[in-house]
């Protein structure tokens, strides 16, 4: 979640959006603002996200995958806002073996706290993506 852009200015009498520094309004004069933050409405939806290619020849054999979305951290104290979390499995190359991919960002910070690359055959235990 990106942490820009995350207020929108509006004024209050004629509830058009302004910029920022759009003072007084320029369609009705009114000096009165309203400021709406996206940011926590954004952190209610938390949903996650799954998207699924197919192999065009072999529909039960997907050849990308991935799930984006926010996730509660285990670690509650260290991310208390949850993490935003992207994996994805890519099998696109036939000549290579499936490439796993996770990048782990803590919400609140904007700080990477995963970011790892493997192979596939390298990577086991992770259930959230089966196989
Ligand atoms: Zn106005």
């Amino acid at each position: 979640m990106k942490k820009d852009n995350t207020t929108k200015h509006y004024c209050q009498e004629c509830k058009k959006e302004l910029k920022r520094d759009q003072r007084p309004c320029p369609y009705c004069g009114s000096n009165r603002r309203e400021i709406r933050a996206n940011f926590h409405e954004n952190m209610q939806i938390r949903e996650s996200i799954g998207i699924r290619k197919y192999n065009e020849n072999n529909l039960k054999k997907w050849i990308q995958r991935s799930i984006y979305g926010w996730f509660p951290s285990r670690n509650k104290n260290k991310h208390p806002e949850g993490v935003e979390r992207t994996m994805s499995i890519d099998r696109t190359d036939p000549n290579k073996e499936g490439t796993y991919k996770e990048k782990v960002i803590d919400v609140a910070t904007g700080e990477v706290v995963r970011n790892v690359e493997e192979k596939l055959i390298n990577h086991r235990h992770n259930n959230k993506i089966k196989k």
